[in-house]
């Protein structure tokens, strides 16, 4: 068996009752049952919304570091952002070893406590041959997504992590994963990077929003993620100073219903997609706000903007790959 590390960085699944406390990474790994050759790295102790991306990029570096070492990397964490974590991960981390995110929705101290399940499957996933090769991987409930696609979707069912528009890669049955489906192409073909210091922000739009909030998107900004509503829509009103952001710093246009792709040319008005596009706004497709934000972030680290203003096909191209219809 390849060695694993598990990284554990708090959450309900190290929750100690309803106590704000949090156990400790051996107490974590001794009551879920993991493995005694198990390798720990006790990494943060908080809830999973008060990670940071200083956290982020720290976790990055390590989990890179313990691939490149040889061993398999199982990250154990809260629910609340672990689809943000993994998505990150992906961007960061590219290998062929499977490097897999899990967490728990039952505290270990109620009836049925997902935890201890959780997690053996994600050392199964973390140390099988068969899951390499694709991507950073979220496994909870037995099911395998790739980060990319998973989503929490509810706020207390076990089954809450879903890949709205793909599905899982694959299930753990008796302990053993199975891939089903394997992704195209790696989510992105240049490892990017992550600058804690640079400042994205993401704007959800509403019935009747007079664009307050996005005159406070000034140049503390570096980028600006709009979760519109339907396929890409805005009121018509917030079309203009939305294109006066885009022409200092990128602004990705994102769709807040929680699954399918933002469209292009289908409606053409006033605050529709076609004309966001036109007035210099970048389609986030499949991705949903909270990942769009994350890649952003990871490509302005990486030098997509700079002095001279912003590359905008490069950033460009880094989401159409991801829409299923650019080159891979
Ligand atoms: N509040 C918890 C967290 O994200 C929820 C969980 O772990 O499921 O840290």
């Amino acid at each position: 068996m390849p060695p694993v590390t598990v990284f554990t960085l708090g959450g309900t699944i190290s929750a100690r009752g309803a106590d704000a406390a949090r156990m400790t990474g051996r107490e974590v790994l001794d009551a879920l049952g993991a493995p005694r050759d198990t390798v720990l790295r006790d990494f943060r102790r908080v809830p999973s919304s008060s990670l940071t991306h200083a956290d982020l990029a720290d976790l990055a570096a390590e989990v890179r570091a313990t691939v490149a070492a040889g061993s398999g990397a199982v990250v154990v964490q809260g629910t609340d952002t672990l689809e943000e974590t993994a998505f990150l991960l992906d961007l960061l981390c590219t290998t062929e070893r499977p490097v897999v995110v899990t967490g728990a929705m039952r505290r270990p101290d109620l009836p049925g406590a997902d935890g201890p399940a959780n997690l053996a499957a994600a050392l199964a996933v973390a140390t099988d041959p068969a899951c390499r090769n694709l991507g950073v991987l979220v496994v909870l409930a037995d099911e395998i997504h790739a980060a990319r696609h998973a989503r929490k979707t509810h706020t207390t069912s076990l089954t809450t992590f879903a890949s709205p528009g793909a599905g899982p890669l694959g299930t753990v049955v008796e302990g053993e994963p199975r891939i089903l489906l394997r992704p195209a192409a790696p989510t992105t073909p240049h490892l990017l990077a992550l600058d804690p210091d640079v400042r994205v922000a993401l704007v959800t739009l509403s019935l009747g929003d007079r664009g307050e909030l996005l005159e406070a998107v000034d140049h503390r900004f570096q980028g600006l993620v709009v979760a519109a509503l339907g396929a890409g829509h805005v009121p018509a009103p917030l079309a203009e100073p939305l294109a006066r952001i885009a022409a200092r710093v990128p602004v990705v246009l994102a769709s807040r219903t929680g699954s399918g792709t933002t469209l292009t040319h289908t409606y053409r008005g006033p605050g529709s997609e076609h004309d966001l596009l036109r007035r210099g706004l970048i389609p986030a497709g499949p991705l949903d706000p909270a990942k769009a934000r994350i890649l952003l972030h990871a490509l302005i680290s990486a030098g997509a903007t700079g002095p001279a203003g912003y590359d905008r096909p490069r950033i460009t191209a880094a989401f159409t790959r991801l829409n299923g219809s650019g080159p891979l």
